[in-house]
């Protein structure tokens, strides 16, 4: 979720990212280039992000550690950039996401028991998918758990009720992931798919009732592609917790999961085994797709020494 944006509010340590599109008649398919529009409409109106890196094809991150230059760029995107860049500040930059789940009312009731209402954005139940074999769809139906949006980017971990006699836990909201139900790959459903059906049984193509061996669609492992054990499954949870208790973007998380990957790869592969790469399955399906590397952070001093 992203919401277009005026500027950013309020300061905390750390980045503040913005999220920075090409409108669609200035992208085009390869993402190298589209990174170099995206650094050329900057640099024209002298907008130096710390860190710029690709989050898709057509869509990049800039962070700022400060508010002012953040603020700033949004600014000047909106202003004299407008057909070429969109820009958006990012959900986490100003907003954090939990989940209270010992409250045992309903949330007018939470509401008027709160102590302080200033920083809450939004509060709701939290749903939970439920498969209905009968009609073959699936219903969201309501639990007892609220989920709430809080401004800042830190989430407070309890909420005074009751005039302060006492505290609510808020932990962080750890995301579902979702699997679909047609191709059984992660990150999407069933109702956007554009890939063939599948047999989550064989992992061939979808036909009826199976006998076949069990291999994933996802990993080729020897169980079925809705094993909640699957390495690839794992992987996508993963990014999910480092979402949500760093409160960071998908894209963020799937950077941080990556580099870490990354560096014990290369310590293994220097000292242990050279020819014995080790690498985690390659189709981490739909989000699995290696990120775009931009090469290493680049700082605005050294962006406008070059500039001299
Ligand atoms: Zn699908
Ligand atoms: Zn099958
Ligand atoms: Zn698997």
């Amino acid at each position: 979720m992203e919401m277009q944006s005026i500027k950013i509010e309020t300061d905390y340590m750390g980045y503040k990212t913005l999220r920075c599109k090409l409108v669609p008649n200035k992208d085009c398919d390869k993402k190298g280039k589209n990174y170099v529009k995206i650094m050329m409409a900057l640099h024209k109106i002298r907008c130096f992000p710390d860190v710029l890196v690709m989050d898709q094809f057509n869509l990049a991150s800039l962070k700022f550690k400060e508010i002012t230059e953040a603020n700033l760029c949004i600014e000047k995107i909106n202003k004299e950039l407008q057909d070429i860049l969109k820009v958006y500040i990012d959900r986490c930059t100003i907003t954090s996401k939990g989940v209270i789940t010992d409250w045992p009312f309903n949330i007018q009731e939470l509401w008027e028991a709160l102590e302080s209402r200033d920083d809450i954005v939004q509060l709701e139940k939290m749903k939970r998918k439920v498969y209905n074999p009968e009609k073959k769809e699936s219903l969201f139906k309501e639990t007892d758990n609220i989920i709430i949006m809080m401004k800042g980017n830190r989430l407070a971990t309890k909420l005074k009720i009751y005039e302060g006699m006492g505290y609510l836990k808020v932990r962080p909201y750890i995301e579902t992931v979702k699997q679909c139900y047609n191709c059984f790959r992660f990150g999407h459903m069933k109702t956007v798919c554009k890939r063939e059906a599948k047999c989550p049984v064989c992992g061939a193509e979808a036909h009826g009732l199976c006998n076949e061996p069990l291999k994933c669609c996802n990993c080729d492992g020897s169980h079925r592609s809705t094993y909640k054990g699957c390495s690839v499954y794992q992987r996508n949870r993963d990014i999910k917790v480092i979402m949500a208790y760093d409160n960071v973007s998908y894209h963020d998380a799937v950077r941080m999961i990556t580099d870490q990957e990354e560096t014990s790869e290369v310590r293994y592969d220097r000292y242990e085994a050279r020819m014995r790469s080790p690498r985690l399955p390659v189709s981490y399906a739909d989000i699995g797709k290696q990120p775009f590397k931009v090469s290493g952070e680049v700082t605005p001093e050294k962006r406008r020494e070059e500039v001299k």
